[in-house]
């Protein structure tokens, strides 16, 4: 009897611990069978449709960035970006197009050190400014020792041809659920505007979990890209994977003086 128990006990174990490595090899895909951007799925219903969230939370992102105060105090955003840093993979999530980071990047945010992961983007754009929603929009995502975010936000407009875009592009196009391995060095600082200034509040991810640990950074310029490189993103990703503006409740937005 004890024999038959502790054979039962290991197989168990060992299926398990097999299906252990197999979640965390589709949790991708496994999140991304519970939401979407429409229908019952959307972001309306994200709340419900996932356990443990904070969709319905009091700070939520994306704002519309209005009602900004000039904070003189803001400083420029301390980064710390190299040529050097490997773009490990790209991959189509079945929610966006995301390019994944070796450690290298980082940024210096109140004296913490926060480092890049991955950015991906969102057609059109997540935020408005002062009410002006942009064709796209790159989300820099950074993470500190404690789970914490700091997310760099890059506004895009219809314009001329951009290079470092052409060559992010040219490892697409990617099918859903798919990734591919880059493994080349890429500098990120080449898709960042040339004036720094910015808007900067506190948030959420904008997609589920919508974990309420976010500092946003958000760019006042916008980078030009082609129409054409526009459309190859869109042709990629879900239609419209935005999130609608949320309500401040109370919160600050501030504003570089420059
Ligand atoms: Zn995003």
């Amino acid at each position: 009897m004890n024999k038959v128990f502790i054979a039962i006990s290991i197989l168990f174990l060992f299926t398990s611990c097999q299906k252990q490595s197999k979640e965390k090899e589709v949790e991708n895909e496994d999140i991304s069978a519970h939401w979407s951007y429409d229908g019952e799925t959307g972001p309306e219903h994200w709340a419900e449709l996932e356990g443990q969230t904070n969709c319905d939370g009091n700070f939520q992102s994306p704002i519309n960035l209005v009602n900004f105060k000039v904070a003189e105090n803001l400083q420029p955003i301390d980064l710390h970006y190299s040529k050097e840093t490997i773009l490990h993979d790209v991959a189509n999530n079945g929610h966006s197009i995301q390019y994944d980071f070796e450690a290298g990047d980082f940024l210096i945010h109140e004296s913490d050190t926060f480092h890049l992961k991955q950015f991906h983007f969102h057609e059109p754009a997540e935020h408005l400014i002062e009410g002006v929603r942009y064709p796209l929009e790159i989300h820099l995502v950074h993470q500190n020792d404690s789970k914490e975010f700091v997310v760099l936000s890059v506004m895009a407009k219809e314009g001329k041809n951009s290079e470092p875009f052409e060559l992010l592009e040219s490892y697409l196009p990617i099918k859903k659920g798919e990734t591919k391995l880059i493994k080349k060095p890429f500098d990120i600082s080449q898709n960042l505007p040339q004036h720094k200034g910015y808007f900067s509040y506190e948030g959420s991810l904008t997609t589920p979990p919508c974990s309420e640990e976010v500092t946003w950074i958000v760019f006042k310029e916008a980078i030009e890209v082609s129409l054409e490189q526009v459309e190859l993103l869109k042709y990629l990703m879900p239609i419209n994977n935005y999130r609608d503006e949320q309500p401040h409740h109370g919160r600050v937005v501030r504003s570089t003086s420059f």
